[in-house]
This record gives C-alpha cells, sequence and structure tokens, in this order.
C-alpha cells in the first residue's frame, strides 16, 4: 500500500519568486509539482495550498488552523508534510508540538533557503527528506533540513544565509539523510499518551532580552496593559540584577499579582540554571519559573499555549515543571 501522504503548502522562499519589492511566495503546491516533474511516484500526495506567505507574516492563528486542518483528519494519512519558511518555522514547528500532543504521524516541516527552480537551489533535496520522514511511521512534529531530521520542538533558525540553516538545541539529531538513506537515530518510542489536538492559546505575552542598566519597569507597563505572562532572557546561567536595577524585586511583586514570569538564558546552548548563583536563586525566592534548557521558540509557544489551558499562575508553573514533548529536560 502507497503511503498517503497530505502536503500543505504555506509559502516561504520555497515557493518564492523575484517581484517588484524582493523574493515573494508564488508558486501553489500544484506549480511545486510541476516544477519537480511531479512528486515521488512510490508516495500517494495529496498537495494543498493553506497561505502563502512569507513566515514573517506568520500568525497564531495559522498555527491553531494548521494544527486544526492536521489533527482532525489523522487518520487520513500516514503522514503530513509542510512548506514553510524558514524564519519562523521554529516558532511553528514548537506550537504544533505542542498543540498535537502525541500524534501518531510524523508531521515534517522543511523549507529552503533558495526558491524551488533556482540553480543550486536546497528546495527539492529538502522536500525529498521531508518527504522520506513523512513516510517513516515515526509520530511526532520534527524539521526536516539539509539532510537532518530535528526534533520540532527543539529546532532554532541559527544561520541566514548558510544550508545548515537550522540545529537540534540541546537534543540529540533525530535522524539523518546519508548514502544509506533516512537513518533514524534514536530508538522508536512510542507517544506517551493518548493523541490529544488542543489548539486554545494566548497571544499577550512578552519576551524581555535583558541588557545591562535595563529599567525593570517595564513589568508593571506590560501588566497594566493586559499581558498575561512574560518570559526574561536573562544573563549567562539565567541571572538577572538585583541591586541598581531590581528586576528580582519586580519578579516578586508580579509573580505575588499571579503574572507568570518565566526566566532563562540568553545563550542558545547548554540551558539555563537558576540554582548556581545568587543572582539566579533570588529568582526561584521570588517566584521566577526556570525554563532549563528550552529553545526560546519552545518557551514562547509554550507560554501561549499553557495560557490558552489556564491563566493561572500556578497551573503555568506545574506546566512548566513537566516535560510534555521532549521540549525540556527538567533537572
Ligand atoms: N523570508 C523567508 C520566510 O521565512 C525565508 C525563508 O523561507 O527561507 O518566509
Amino acid at each position: 500500500m502507497m503511503k498517503k501522504i497530505l502536503l500543505i503548502n504555506t509559502g516561504g522562499t520555497f515557493s518564492s519568486r523575484p517581484g517588484e519589492n524582493g523574493l515573494t511566495p508564488a508558486l501553489s503546491s500544484e506549480e511545486i509539482g510541476t516544477l519537480l516533474g511531479g512528486f515521488d511516484p512510490a508516495l500517494s500526495i495529496t498537495p494543498e495550498d493553506h497561505c502563502s506567505l512569507d513566515s514573517s507574516n506568520i500568525t497564531p492563528d495559522h498555527w491553531r488552523t494548521l494544527a486544526l486542518r492536521i489533527g482532525e483528519d489523522v487518520e487520513r494519512w500516514d503522514g503530513v508534510v509542510l512548506i514553510h519558511g524558514t524564519d519562523t518555522m521554529a516558532y511553528t514547528a514548537s506550537m504544533l508540538s505542542f498543540m498535537l500532543q502525541n500524534i501518531p504521524i510524523p508531521v515534517v516541516l522543511t523549507g529552503s533557503q533558495m526558491p524551488l527552480g533556482v540553480p543550486m537551489s536546497d528546495a527539492a533535496d529538502n522536500l525529498r527528506c521531508a518527504l522520506q520522514m513523512a513516510a517513516s511511521g515515526r509520530g511526532g512534529v520534527f524539521v526536516a533540513f539539509d539532510r537532518k531530521i530535528m526534533l520540532g520542538c527543539r529546532t532554532s533558525k541559527v544561520r541566514t544565509v548558510s544550508f545548515n540553516a537550522f540545529e537540534s538545541i540541546n537534543y540529540p539529531y533525530v535522524g539523518e539523510v546519508n548514502a544509506f538513506g533516512l537513518q533514524l537515530r534514536l530508538e522508536e518510542t512510542p507517544p506517551a499518551g493518548p493523541f490529544r489536538l488542543q489548539v486554545d492559546y494566548s497571544d499577550r505575552i512578552s519576551v524581555l532580552k535583558l541588557f545591562p542598566g535595563m529599567d525593570p519597569d517595564i513589568f508593571r507597563f506590560l501588566q497594566e496593559r493586559g499581558y498575561e505572562g512574560i518570559y526574561i532572557e536573562g544573563f549567562g546561567l539565567g541571572g538577572v540584577p538585583f541591586l541598581k536595577s531590581d528586576f528580582t524585586a519586580e519578579i516578586r511583586r508580579a509573580s505575588q499579582s499571579g503574572l507568570p514570569i518565566l526566566v532563562g538564558s540568553q545563550c542558545r546552548y547548554e540551558g539555563s540554571n537558576l540554582s548556581v548563583y545568587e543572582t539566579g536563586q533570588r529568582i526561584l525566592d521570588c517566584g521566577g519559573i526556570p525554563v532549563h534548557d528550552m529553545t526560546q521558540e519552545a518557551v514562547v509557544t509554550k507560554l501561549m499555549w499553557c495560557l490558552g489551558q489556564s491563566k493561572r499562575r500556578e497551573d503555568i508553573q506545574r506546566l512548566f515543571r513537566e516535560n510534555l514533548v521532549q521540549e525540556v529536560r527538567v533537572p
């Protein structure tokens, strides 16, 4: 039996053409098939167009409608491939991981650094790898790029123009494509529980990247404007200042008033640990919630998703202590 793959196009460089104002998404999924000279004949591929956007214009509502499209019909397909712009692909991959928890089929995002049809483009190769992964039977949300397969909630875009634009952060690669074909490295682990399609979210969140001398007054401003959760990217292992600009006092005040304040690191690799320095321990004493080794994309989307389940600070804290989809290693 041929594997049935749903191929959803959302735009990005992959399907872009030069326009009056630079590269802009233009190709439909049918045109992508035509340019490729047809899709892999060993697979039964159903092309579909969701939107045609540079991924800078992707919004949380696109995540919701994509998750519904995939999740409501999940038994119809052996796998799903999503063509997506690379700029926000890691956010979409992370949010779909939370919205489609324990999905029994592979959902594989891919895109490219150069448009399909341009000589030297990586588009056709990336799509081929994504389709192979989508036919693998391994449940979960993944990114396929530059012959690597990564867990969706662990990916970040780390380079702007090189073909190896994505990395798996603080987590092993799931697989790669080499001379033996698709090689999945980790042992197949069955989904941890029943498939849960949960698409509620809140986008009333904010990310504060600290810099020396930053005014902690920003907290009050955000709280007054109705923001429901804040993620602070602190220094190094996750430190925040407590002397001249006293962030810890603001974390205490905001936490006591019920606003969840998450704290992690500006460093991309190796995660945060708030228990090492005084600048970290004070955060824990004040009610700050640690995010350990999560990517920024996973923290942002998990916070949005958790706030869709509950607005209570205690519930958000509890959910951030849990490893829902391999997005975090809680020590
Ligand atoms: N600006 C493009 C996008 O994210 C970049 C890409 O796809 O590589 O849609």
